[in-house]
């Protein structure tokens, strides 16, 4: 490969320096002021991300149609901020994530509470943030729920998660909408259906609404268009049979990004407009009305907000076999590859203008043969020790996946807007390492 001109998204670019730029910084200098491994974040390109979904939604759903955060894309106070700004819900999964959407003065009755093993813990301390729905997953969890609600005498939103039963042929890690899977209600085993009854009869509970998701980096044509068929000829059904008034229609996240330059583009305009009509027709089918509609993106609002840098320490060229170029972070930032062989670009932030002319794998420091950030990589062959290699697209499950294995400190998160850079994560350090040691 060639000099690298055509950058994977529209916030990364190169300056005359030779250097590689993101959010419109230097980032060699983010990276010597800072220090490495750093996360970057780009605070303009999260927003314009959520704009995209929340126009859309404007313009094609219902009114009080709602878009979803998924928070564990990436969960910290500064995020929680910008999605309450930017006048999103949020979907959590945790009582961890709840705990810090609160701390970071997120208003609850927009939050969504997911899990399929909700603890009693779990299902209190929701009840004690004031969370507005638990989006609940099995009959145990139902009657969990309301025997809390009626302890508190109070009453319990809640959606159903239903398993539609669609493959979204993505990743098997993360396809959870067919029937065999540990989430949801499966419809096609009657499942559902029976749970939805029960739920029916709760006097601390009130269903609003019914909730799937069908996988994650979803690229295939109409795999929203199919789920909402399947979900609402089964809610028109929970009508005339149970006189079910649910209304909003929770689809999900998922939607695909660009890892690398051979990932097609989403068009998630075009996407929302298609699903917002198959929903109409769809209703209008069934001569059911059409529900509020909500979706729960993720990697889709962060992960081209996010570039991870790394320094170059030791190149290993092992003749005949490959060259390995050591980066100072690896699996304990970064776990995708190890996990599900993820594809990223990488590029040597401090060589621009040089030819990519040596092929190398770029390999973390971490005391597992498997710690590869990524295989094959087209970089300069003068790359050496100091150099800054930068990872792009990692703004989703990167930080909120990391761990500090080895005793590696997780990297800082650096806010990046209109030409600014904050710290709105730090570095851990060692006292961080220690603190919870008795
Ligand atoms: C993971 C998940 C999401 C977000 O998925 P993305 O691929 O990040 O958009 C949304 N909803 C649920 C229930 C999830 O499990």
């Amino acid at each position: 490969m060639s000099i690298c001109d055509n950058f994977i998204c529209d916030n990364i670019s190169k300056n005359d320096a030779g250097h590689l730029t993101f959010g419109g910084l230097d980032t060699t200098i983010l990276a010597a002021k800072h220090k490495t491994p750093l996360y970057l974040m780009d605070e303009n390109k999260i927003r314009s991300n959520c704009r995209i979904y929340t126009d859309a939604f404007k313009k094609y759903f219902k009114e009080g149609s709602l878009v979803l955060y998924a928070g564990k894309a990436n969960a910290f106070k500064y995020i929680y901020s910008i999605i309450m700004d930017e006048n999103m819900g949020v979907d959590l999964v945790s009582s961890g994530e709840i705990y810090t959407a609160k701390a970071a003065g997120y208003n609850m009755e927009n939050a969504f509470f997911h899990s399929n093993n909700k603890t009693a813990d779990d299902i209190a301390f929701a009840m004690d943030c004031g969370v507005g729905y638990f989006v609940m997953d099995n009959v145990e969890e139902v009657l969990g729920v309301e025997a809390e609600a009626a302890k508190r005498g109070i009453v319990q939103k809640a959606l159903l998660r239903i398993t539609p039963g669609i493959d979204p042929h993505t990743y098997e890690a993360v396809a959870t909408g067919k029937v065999d899977s540990k989430f949801g209600l499966a419809i096609e085993t009657g499942q559902a259906e029976e749970c939805t009854a029960l739920t029916l009869q709760q006097s601390h509970i009130k269903v609003c609404g019914f909730h799937c998701h069908v996988g994650s980096e979803v690229f295939a044509e109409d795999v929203f268009e199919r789920s909402a068929v399947v979900m609402l000829e089964f809610m028109a059904d929970m009508k005339k049979k149970y006189g079910c008034d649910a209304n909003i229609l929770d689809l999900g996240g998922g939607y695909g990004v660009r890892y690398v330059h051979s990932d097609p583009y989403v068009d998630i305009d075009a996407k929302i407009k298609s699903v917002s009509e198959t929903i109409r027709e769809t209703c209008s089918r069934l001569d059911y009305e059409e529900p509020i509609i909500m979706m729960e993106p993720g990697r889709s609002i962060v992960a081209d907000a996010g570039m991870t840098l790394y320094e170059v320490g030791m190149i290993k060229n092992i003749p005949g076999y490959k060259t390995y170029v050591s980066i100072d972070g690896g699996m304990s930032d970064n776990p995708r590859y190890a996990l599900y062989g993820a594809r990223y670009t990488c590029l040597n932030a401090s060589r621009m203008n040089e030819d990519c002319n040596m092929t190398a794998s770029i390999v973390g420091r971490c005391c597992e043969s498997g710690d590869i950030i990524q295989e094959n990589v087209e970089v300069p062959e003068a790359t050496c020790r100091g150099d800054i290699i930068a990872v792009c697209t990692t703004g989703a499950y990167n930080y909120s996946m990391a761990s500090n294995y080895n005793r590696i400190g997780r990297p800082p998160i650096v806010m990046l807007k209109d030409g600014e850079d904050k710290v709105v994560v730090r570095r851990e350090t060692f006292e961080d390492m220690i603190a919870l040691d008795l």
